[in-house]
């Protein structure tokens, strides 16, 4: 293996910011490892090797590569865009949830989600409808809107989309993929969503509201910003 300093940058699976087992009840351990360890880490190790041919792109971030899949060639789009999607979405999700959350929205971010919503419970139902509708795979968001003035809204995502090639700038997500909730679950995709929100990480849907009104490249950078976000 070339470790030379010229070699070039790799996509690598950040660590989970807790235990494997932190989330339990709610988030069984079993499905944290297979989801963090299998699933996400086989997305990053996909991104690399569709970017093996591409140098030029080696050093661009999986949100960069998700902002401007039209500059990547027409050969590798698919498996960027589905790999790229696929690292960007879990690591927002490990950083979604934390242990011993419990609290709710304060602040301005609470302001919007009254404004926008009329409450926080109106938030979770609308929220988890959508989750339960996402036919197959996909993703369920709350996401300050690039239009409407930038309201708070609800959004879905088939397959590994995220709505930031919409416009739109996420500021929490579910994974509604099998592999999610199958394990504990089965099924019953509705009371895996009901059950997660005692582990929703409020503190960081805030900080992400508040790095919304941001410029686009400046959102970002708590994400690891535009280019080599998730490489070393
Ligand atoms: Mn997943």
């Amino acid at each position: 293996m070339d470790n030379s300093p010229t070699s070039h940058s790799k996509h690598v699976l950040p660590d989970l910011p807790y235990d494997h087992a932190a989330l339990e009840p709610h988030i069984d351990t079993r499905t944290m490892i297979l989801h963090h360890d299998k699933h996400h880490a086989s997305y990053v190790e996909k991104l690399n090797a569709a970017l093996e041919k591409y140098p030029e792109l080696r050093e661009r971030s999986a949100i960069w590569l998700l902002l401007n899949l039209d500059k990547v060639p027409e050969a590798a789009r698919t498996a960027v865009q589905n790999n790229a999607g696929g690292h960007v979405n879990h690591s927002m999700l490990w950083k979604a949830m934390t242990p011993g959350s419990g609290g709710e929205p304060a602040g301005a971010l609470a302001d919007a989600i009254k404004r926008d919503f009329g409450g926080l419970e109106k938030l979770k139902t609308r929220f988890d409808e959508a989750g339960e509708k996402v036919f197959g795979s996909g993703w369920v968001w709350l996401v300050r809107a690039q239009q409407d003035g930038g309201r708070l809204e609800v959004v879905a995502t088939s397959g590994h989309g995220n709505p930031l090639m919409q416009g739109h700038f996420p500021l929490l997500v579910n994974d509604v993929w099998e592999h999610a909730y199958y394990l504990k679950h089965e099924n019953r995709r509705p009371d895996y969503l009901h059950g997660w929100w005692p582990v929703v990480n409020w503190p960081e849907v805030a900080r992400r509201f508040e790095r919304s009104d941001l410029s686009a490249e400046q959102r970002w950078e708590g994400d690891g910003g535009l280019t080599l976000v998730t490489t070393k």
